[in-house]
Order: C-alpha cells, then sequence, then structure tokens
C-alpha cells in the first residue's frame, strides 16, 4: 500500500489531483471568496464536517455487501449476519438522508446571506458614484449585474462549494479505501480514463468562460434596451418607431439567446463525457478486476464492493463537470461585480472631515474648471461672493456654464482649481452628507417617484407633518392643484396614478425642497414650465419665507431673476457682467435684448390666453 503512495505518479491519484489542479485557475473565484468563507467559517467549516461524515456512511454499504456476499460465497452466512448488515446498511442511508439535508441548508442560507450582502454592497456603491458612472454604465446593465450576476455568484459560494466539496472529499475518499482496503492495481487501472477527464474539462471550462462572458453582456445590452425602451416609450411612441424597435429588440434577443445556447452546448457535452469516461472506468475495473478473482487475488465480494464504490464516483465526477460550469460563471460574474465596486467614488471624503452643517456666506473662485476628459473649460475666471441670505441670479446662453457652477457647489465634480467656500471653509472640509444638508436642489427636470404626492414631497424629511408638507406646497403654488386630484396629498404619482405636467412636476419638487428647509436653495432652471404669474408668485412667498436664507436661481427665463440681489451673466464660462436687475439693463446689451424679448413673448403669450 505504501508503493501506492510512493508511485503515485503511475496511478488514478496522481491524476485525479492533477486534474483537480489543473483546474485550479478556474478555482480563482474561491480565492476571491475566501473573505466570505473565513466571514461565514463556522457554517462552512460545519458544512464541510458533514460532508466527511456522509462520505464515510456511504462507504458503509458497500462494505456490507462484500461481507455478505463473501460469507454466502463460503456458504457460512446466517440469519443474524443478514439482519445485523442489512440493518447497518438501512441506518447508514437514514443518517446519510439526515446530514445531506442539513448540510444543504447550512450551505445555501450562508449562500443567500452573500448575495444579499453583494446587493446592499453595489447598492450602497451606487450611491456614492457621480453622474459620470451611470453615463458609461446605463441602468440596464447595471440591474443585471446586481441580479443575474449577484445570482450567479451565490450559486459558486453555495451550489459551487458544494460540489468542490463533493468532489473533493467524496472522490479522494472513495479512491483512498480503494487503494488502501481493496486493491491499488485494480484503482490504478480503473482510474486510467482520468486524464482525458481533465484534459477535456479544462479545454471545456475555457470555452464556457469565453461563451458566459458573452452571454452576460448580450444580457446586459438586452437589459438596458428594456430599460431604454419603456422610459423613452412616448419618444418612440411619437415617432412611430415602434415596429423598428420592436424589430431591433427581437435582434438583440435572438443574440441573446444564440449566446446562451453557444453555452448550453458546452453545457451538454459536460455530462455525456463524464458519463463516457465513467463507463470506460467500470469497464477497466470489471475486465482487470474478474482476472483477478479468477486468480484467486481478489474475492467476489471484494471486487463487488470495489465496483459499487467506483459507482459512488460517478456522482463526484459529474459534480467535477457540474462545478466547472458553475465556478466558471461565478468568476465571470465576480469579476463583472468587482468591476464595478472598484470605481473609486470620484469625489472623496477627507477622514478629519467636519460633520456640521455648513452656513454663511458662499465664496466661488475657480480660475477654470475643466470636466474629465473636455479639453475646453466649462469655467473660467470666476470670483462670485453672495453673502448669506442673498439672492444669487445667474443667466447666460444653454451651455454658458449656468450648471456646471451650480454643480461644483454641490461637490459633484471637483479639481484643486475649484476652491469652493461657505462661511469661509472650503465645501471639501465637510463630509458630503453635510454639504448636502445644507442644500436642496431642484433641477430642471426633477425625478418623482411612483408613490403618494405626500410621499414624493416628505423624501428629503420622512418626520414631517400634513401641515408642514401643506405649507410648503402652498408656497410653492401647488396646494390647489393637489386639492383637486381624487385622493389629494394620497394621489399616487406615476404608473399606477396620475400624470403630471412639466409646471407641476417642477413645482412638487420645489415644495419638496422647501420642506426641507435647508440654509440654501438652488433652482436649477427649475421655473422653466410654471407660466410667469405663476413665477412671480412662487418667487414672492419664496422671499417671503426664506429670510436670512441663500437662494440660488439660474434661469434662461430673466424674470425669474429680476428681483436677485445680484445677478451674474455668463458666458462661454465666463462672468460677462453682474449687477442687479436695474444696472445690467443698463449696463450690459445681451441681457437688455433678452429682458425685451421675453416681456414681449409673455404679452403674447397671455394675451392669447395661454398658460403652462
Ligand atoms: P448651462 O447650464 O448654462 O446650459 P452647462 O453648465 O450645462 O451649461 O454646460 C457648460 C459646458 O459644459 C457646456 O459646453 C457643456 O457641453 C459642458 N458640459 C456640461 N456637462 C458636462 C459633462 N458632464 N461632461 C462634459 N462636458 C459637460
Amino acid at each position: 500500500m505504501s508503493f501506492a503512495l510512493k508511485n503515485s505518479k503511475q496511478n488514478g491519484i496522481y491524476f485525479y489531483a492533477r486534474f483537480l489542479l489543473k483546474g485550479g485557475g478556474n478555482l480563482s473565484v474561491f480565492k476571491d471568496l475566501w473573505w466570505y468563507f473565513k466571514l461565514e467559517k463556522s457554517n462552512y467549516l460545519m458544512g464541510i464536517a458533514m460532508f466527511v461524515a456522509i462520505c464515510l456512511l456511504q462507504a458503509i454499504p458497500p462494505y456490507g455487501v462484500r461481507m455478505v456476499l463473501d460469507t454466502i460465497a463460503k456458504n457460512t452466512i446466517t440469519t443474524k449476519d443478514l439482519t445485523y448488515w442489512s440493518l447497518i446498511i438501512l441506518a447508514s442511508g437514514l443518517l446519510t438522508y439526515g446530514l445531506g439535508f442539513y448540510r444543504r441548508v447550512k450551505l445555501f442560507a450562508s449562500a443567500n446571506r452573500l448575495s444579499k450582502l453583494l446587493r446592499n454592497r453595489l447598492y450602497d456603491h451606487f450611491t456614492k458614484m457621480s453622474p459620470q458612472f451611470f453615463h458609461k454604465y446605463r441602468t440596464g446593465d447595471l440591474m443585471a449585474r446586481s441580479t443575474n450576476d449577484v445570482q450567479a455568484v451565490s450559486l459558486t459560494a453555495g451550489e459551487g462549494v458544494l460540489t468542490l466539496a463533493d468532489s473533493i472529499i467524496q472522490g479522494g475518499l472513495v479512491i483512498l479505501i480503494m487503494a488502501f482496503f481493496i486493491d491499488w492495481k485494480l484503482t490504478a487501472v480503473s482510474l486510467l480514463p482520468m486524464p482525458v477527464l481533465a484534459l477535456l474539462t479544462t479545454k471545456y471550462g475555457r470555452l464556457l468562460h469565453r461563451r458566459f462572458h458573452d452571454a452576460q453582456k448580450a444580457f446586459s445590452s438586452m437589459n438596458d434596451r428594456v430599460q431604454e425602451n419603456i422610459s423613452g416609450i412616448r419618444v418612440v411612441k411619437s415617432f412611430g418607431k415602434e415596429e423598428a424597435e420592436k424589430k431591433q429588440f427581437e435582434q438583440i434577443v435572438e443574440n441573446v439567446v444564440h449566446k446562451n445556447i453557444a453555452v448550453a452546448r458546452i453545457n451538454a457535452l459536460f455530462d455525456p463525457t463524464m458519463m463516457f469516461i465513467v463507463m470506460s472506468s467500470f469497464f477497466l475495473a470489471v475486465a482487470f478486476g474478474s482476472t483477478e478473482v479468477l486468480h484467486g487475488s481478489l474475492s467476489i465480494g471484494e471486487l463487488t464492493q470495489f465496483i459499487l464504490y467506483l459507482g459512488l464516483l460517478i456522482w463526484p465526477m459529474l459534480a467535477f463537470g457540474w462545478l466547472f460550469n458553475i465556478v466558471e460563471r461565478g468568476r465571470v460574474s465576480y469579476h463583472r461585480i468587482e468591476n464595478l465596486l472598484q470605481t473609486e467614488p470620484p469625489i472623496r471624503e477627507k477622514p478629519d472631515a467636519l460633520i456640521t452643517v455648513p452656513s454663511g456666506a458662499i465664496h466661488f473662485h475657480i480660475p477654470t474648471f475643466h470636466y474629465p476628459d473636455i479639453e475646453s473649460a466649462a469655467l473660467k475666471e470666476i470670483d462670485i461672493h453672495v453673502e448669506k441670505g442673498e439672492t444669487l441670479g445667474i443667466v447666460g446662453k444653454i451651455g454658458s456654464g449656468k450648471t456646471t457652477l451650480l454643480r461644483l457647489l454641490l461637490r459633484e465634480f471637483e479639481s484643486k482649481q475649484v476652491n469652493i467656500s461657505i462661511g469661509g471653509v472650503p465645501i471639501r472640509d465637510f463630509k458630503l452628507f453635510a454639504l448636502r444638508e445644507a442644500i436642496s436642489y431642484v433641477s430642471q427636470d426633477p425625478i418623482l417617484f411612483s408613490a403618494t404626492i405626500a410621499e414624493n414631497m416628505a423624501l428629503g424629511k420622512p418626520e414631517a407633518t400634513q401641515d408642514e408638507i401643506e405649507s410648503a406646497a402652498k408656497v410653492a403654488c401647488i396646494h390647489e392643484d393637489i386639492l383637486n386630484f381624487k385622493d389629494g396629498y394620497n394621489t399616487t404619482i406615476g404608473e399606477q396614478g396620475v400624470t403630471l405636467s412639466g409646471g407641476q412636476r417642477q413645482r412638487l419638487s420645489i415644495a419638496r425642497a422647501l420642506l426641507q428647509d435647508s440654509e440654501i436653495l438652488i433652482l436649477d432652471d427649475s421655473l422653466s414650465a410654471v407660466d410667469t404669474r405663476t413665477e412671480h408668485a412662487i418667487l414672492q412667498s419664496l422671499r417671503e419665507n426664506r429670510k436670512n436664507k441663500t437662494t440660488l436661481i439660474s434661469a434662461h427665463r430673466l424674470s425669474s431673476v429680476e428681483k436677485a440681489h445680484q445677478i451674474i451673466v455668463l458666458e462661454e464660462g465666463k462672468v460677462k457682467a453682474s449687477g442687479t436687475h436695474h444696472e445690467l439693463i443698463q449696463q450690459n446689451e445681451w441681457y437688455k435684448q433678452m429682458v425685451d424679448r421675453q416681456q414681449l413673448e409673455s404679452l403674447i403669450l397671455e394675451g392669447g390666453g395661454m398658460s403652462i
């Protein structure tokens, strides 16, 4: 027997070991997941201990059969022996049943906890990412990674570990028992087909990796397409592009099917290959074993036991093929998830950043600001000071840098050349949550959720009372509109509820921002869809309700800023002129022309009885 080990290079164990090692590259996902196995150490150890117990238990029935057969062959069998061995076989079967159930529960519970952990990590990561990140990875892709890929990784941590343990522990133990307790020569001969298996599985594994990667990519783009089509359905319909979109979608789905069939083809190769190799082993065992029986070096009971053990190897072999499949998917998916998690948030907080909410005068000092990878500067030579409680108006043509200036204050982007302070403290010295707590931002095209109007308004202040919600709605001139809806403040917005006009959406999000009662309110062209009369009313109530608080209003329509303490005119990222409304009418030609033109437009619109 020691000879068998010394010369193990010549026998099946060696090949089996090599086979395992060959797959080592593919099994690297277990190394990637090591941190998790450590976290769930006790559960995994318990699961593996069960495996060993189950394998030892499974080795008992063939031994019982051998004993019975050998005593039958010698004609010395008694009823007592027969009952004894039958009961032993039954008992080990029952114990295997119970332990098998328990180990699966243990491992699958751990695997499910991994998907929970990964999903939460991804979600947490998404909330830290900049708009560029969401530009680079489209929604459908991100959803595919948070669902399909997480599932594939969790399958690796559950089913994958189970099959790995099955292949190694059950396979290894059975081979050892065969070699040590029955016949090492027979074992070596029977396991001869193993190297072929190793070769083929490695080849299939490689192919599978590539094909599964393509399939997941195709799934991601299909997801993107569905998401874009659903959110852009109105555009699709208004351009009459339904048929064209349907055709394109059919092609994309066809591609997904095609790629998945390519994966399935490789999958389909695994099982028959395994079966063929296992059957070849059976053939060799029977052929070589029966000659040994004939020569008297092996009893008939021992050969039967050996063949039963060989039968026990079928599952570990199949498991190994299955393992490659799962592990390949897990590896691809884990890397897809890792890629996302490794994207550094563009804005990093200082470790000792302040948690106090900033307050005071705002100062912008921006010699120049470029968007990443863009050569021309979006802002140049900016020096603006806004006292606490003042209103700053920012006007200029589209693309002149209004939104950029406001986004820099929100710290959505930053660079060394951007120096913005609040109350004399640079904004980069604050924790992001503290900075954003000081600011309420309303964009031109606000996002509302499929929830009730009241819930949408209370987004930034979930504990707001109904009275607070209503008074914010009154300031934003949306209260009357809400009362006209069937369920008032409890009316659901979105797919299952009412559809709001552009102006109503803007006013609702102004109310949402007002409810937060922040130090700084930013209206980024967020009155553009509101008629001039309502705009005046909103601005008037804002002035009354936000005394001593700072408001920044960027607008295309100059009437939005005419009462501001200070207005700046941006042109190609530079401050072209600044002053009050009256000063600018006198000093700045562009401003004067725009005022005249917009007054005329509003006269025509209102004269025609139009309102938005
Ligand atoms: P405004 O709000 O006045 O319409 P923006 O601040 O949106 O102007 O844009 C100023 C300039 O910066 C424009 O030239 C625009 O193309 C560019 N820009 C805006 N956002 C980005 C971005 N995320 N990446 C690159 N360039 C951008």
